[in-house]
């Protein structure tokens, strides 16, 4: 069963008045031109796409949005929601899906290979494991030692 009551989120976005004012003070629009709460609010409302699902993890969480809203949707609580209904919809947005790849694989996000660790050797600090399993264990990803 879903944890998101999807038409209680839609009944929110409903209210929205496509004025704007969330997009104008988001953050995350001037590096990502395509996202804007504003966007996945409207879509939320027609059929919770999965694009928007997809773009809902763009979203740093800083709540401007529902501070500039005046209909009071709260787009952060929505874009929330359409996290939650990530796994069901199969869209994780692909920066996401990558970072979770790197870490089932090496543990973490940053290659540490032989020559980060002469590296780090020389500025005399102790080596690093190259990989770490228990990461992909905790992830559901690898196999306990
Ligand atoms: S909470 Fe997300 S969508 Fe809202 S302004 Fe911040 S980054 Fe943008
Ligand atoms: S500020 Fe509120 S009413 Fe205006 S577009 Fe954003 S969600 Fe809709």
């Amino acid at each position: 069963m879903s944890r998101v009551n999807e038409t209680a989120l839609k009944k929110r976005a409903a209210l929205c008045a496509y004025c704007g004012s969330c997009t104008a003070c988001c953050p995350v629009q001037s590096v990502a031109a395509d996202f804007g709460p504003r966007a996945v609010a409207r879509c939320a409302l027609f059929g919770l796409s999965a694009e928007a699902t997809e773009a809902s993890w763009l979203c740093a969480g800083c709540h401007k949005c529902d501070m500039a809203c005046p209909q009071d949707v709260r787009p952060s609580e929505i874009i929330r929601d359409l996290r939650a209904l990530s796994p069901e919809t199969g869209r994780l947005h692909p920066v996401f899906s990558k970072q979770m790849e790197l870490l089932i694989r090496q543990g973490r996000l940053y290659l540490v290979d032989e020559f980060e660790n002469d590296g780090r050797e020389d500025e005399g600090l102790p080596r690093l494991a190259e990989e770490l399993p228990d990461v992909a264990v905790l992830l559901g990803g690898g196999e306990q030692a």
